[in-house]
């Protein structure tokens, strides 16, 4: 009954409405009346005939609008924001600052190339570094985001066994149960099967993976060290089992904070792995955008990357080639996200090999700290004995709470684990830090965290600007546009 009482439809909950209803209500004429009679050269056929429905409101009031919109916002610059497996790391404004320079911001896709030597040169080095950190030996920095990096190293894969005549029999790419679901995604859009190899105690299991290896797989799609937080102790001997049954081993690099500094994918002996560098690398991210997957390949596959890709000539300028005859293609338009690239290249070169090591430890340390205290009050499953990397997982189960109820009780407080995720864990509870939190910031999430197992949650969150939405509501009867919530209002009005 009391939970009942919580639910709101969305529209009472959400304080701010929708710029529509506010013009409804203001009435504010528009300063640019007078443009309405302005000649159009557009053919009479294609001119709007009726006047376009837009909500007529003054510039304060929009500004009001998004400023407001903007404060119920919660960012890593409000505070502690633990999102497990997207490592959300303090973006240092320094970079932001560089990126807006006018010699970078202002630069022009199709400018000609001997007009942005200091861009290409950025681009060039970021690559160079960005080999160095993986050990891999080429970087195509063009893919949008870690998704499509994985589907770009799919292509790759594609393109590979087709030259060696093997693709007809090489349809399967094998994923671990613990993966991200784009990886899944990735390889199905390529073209490939997917098929699950099972985990035993948080890492690969060895057995079930050699009884899939057969000359049908494409590929063994794996993420070091795995969303649980837990290293693949075997992934050396994983990677020579793959490459004996001849397939190819694809790094998921979207845990690099675990790793960059320490240890290396192509020193594993991975032959594909794409970076987020808007994950391990600093950038602000969240909500869809923005961001960077760059691929890194070994020697041999380097043909297949795509294309355009910088090239430094003997007199020490940059060139743009296309992509060679075997290149995958373009991926996305340019060069890749440009202001994401900047602001990874400025935080490489800020903290410098030692840094970036500094960085890993300071994440795994604050992991490890983290599971600890969890763990007194809930169950850490899988790998019981192993330690943690970058993140690390905890159940709700047997707790007497659902994961669901404890992420709505921490909204109270800041910003929730994610839930639910990996799948292999009953009422899972991502947690990852970083190394951006002190000791203080860790110790008052985690109080805020456990303290939830003590209290009713039924109408928790109370203190976010909207509470418990009706879920079942919202997905049964989405209202997707804006038209759609004024014709309700108006409904209930009559
Ligand atoms: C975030 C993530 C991805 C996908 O990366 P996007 O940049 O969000 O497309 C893939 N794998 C893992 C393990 C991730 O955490």
């Amino acid at each position: 009954m009391k939970f009942r009482q919580a639910i709101y439809s969305s529209s009472e909950a959400v304080n701010e409405p929708l710029l529509v209803e506010l013009g409804q209500k203001a009435r504010e004429q528009l300063l640019l009346t007078g443009l309405s009679g302005t000649a159009s050269e557009l053919d009479r056929a294609l001119r709007r005939s009726s006047p376009l429905e837009l909500p007529e409101l003054s510039e304060l009031r929009v500004i009001r609008h998004y400023t407001r919109l903007s404060q119920m916002n919660y960012g890593v610059d409000c505070g502690t924001y633990p999102l497990g497996s997207c490592t959300m790391k303090y973006n240092p404004k320094l970079n932001d600052l560089i990126a807006q320079f006018p010699g970078f911001a202002d630069i022009h896709p199709g400018q000609s190339p001997e007009t942005v030597q200091g861009a290409l040169e950025v681009l060039w080095s970021l690559e160079s570094l960005l080999s160095e950190i993986t050990g891999m030996d080429a970087v195509s920095l063009q893919p949008a985001a870690g998704s499509q990096g994985e589907f770009t190293g799919m292509l790759i894969t594609k393109a590979y066994f087709r030259d060696k005549g093997e693709l007809g029999r090489r349809k399967q790419v094998l994923i671990p149960d613990t993966a991200h679901g784009s990886n899944f995604a990735s390889a199905a859009m390529a073209g490939f099967e997917v098929v699950k190899v099972p985990s035993h105690d948080g890492e690969t299991d060895i057995g079930s993976l050699e009884s899939l290896l057969s000359y049908r797989v494409a590929a063994f799609m794996v993420t070091v060290p795995n969303t649980l937080g837990i290293f693949e102790r075997n992934v050396k001997h994983i990677c020579e089992l793959v490459h004996d049954a001849g397939g190819l081993m694809y790094f998921d690099g979207a845990n690099m904070n675990a790793l960059n500094g320490v240890a290396r994918p192509g020193d594993f002996g991975f032959d594909i792995a794409h970076l987020n560098l808007h994950k391990a690398f600093s950038t602000p991210h969240g909500g869809g955008g923005p961001g960077a997957g760059p691929v890194a390949v070994r020697s041999d596959l380097e043909d297949y990357l795509p294309g355009p890709r910088v090239k430094k000539r003997p007199d020490g300028t940059y060139s743009l080639e296309n992509g060679s005859e075997k290149s995958v293609g373009r991926v996305r338009e340019g060069l890749g996200n440009f202001g994401v690239l900047l602001r990874a290249y400025f935080y490489i070169r800020a903290l410098g090999g030692d840094g970036l090591r500094q960085a890993t430890r300071d994440a795994v340390l604050t992991t490890n700290y983290a599971a600890k205290r969890v763990s007194e009050r809930l169950a850490l499953p899988f790998g019981r004995d192993k330690r943690r990397k970058h993140e690390f997982v905890a159940s709700a189960r047997g707790s007497g709470k659902r994961a669901l109820d404890i992420a709505k009780g921490v909204l109270g407080s800041g910003h929730a684990p994610t839930i639910y995720f990996p799948q292999i864990v009953e009422e899972a509870l991502m947690i990852e830090f970083t190394e951006s939190e002190t000791k203080a910031e860790v110790d008052d999430y985690i109080d805020g965290l456990l303290g939830t197992l003590d209290r009713d949650l039924s109408l928790e969150p109370s203190t976010t600007s909207v509470a418990r939405l009706d879920e079942a509501d919202a997905a049964r009867n989405p209202r997707l546009t804006w038209r759609e919530v004024v014709e309700k209002k108006e409904n209930q009005a009559s």
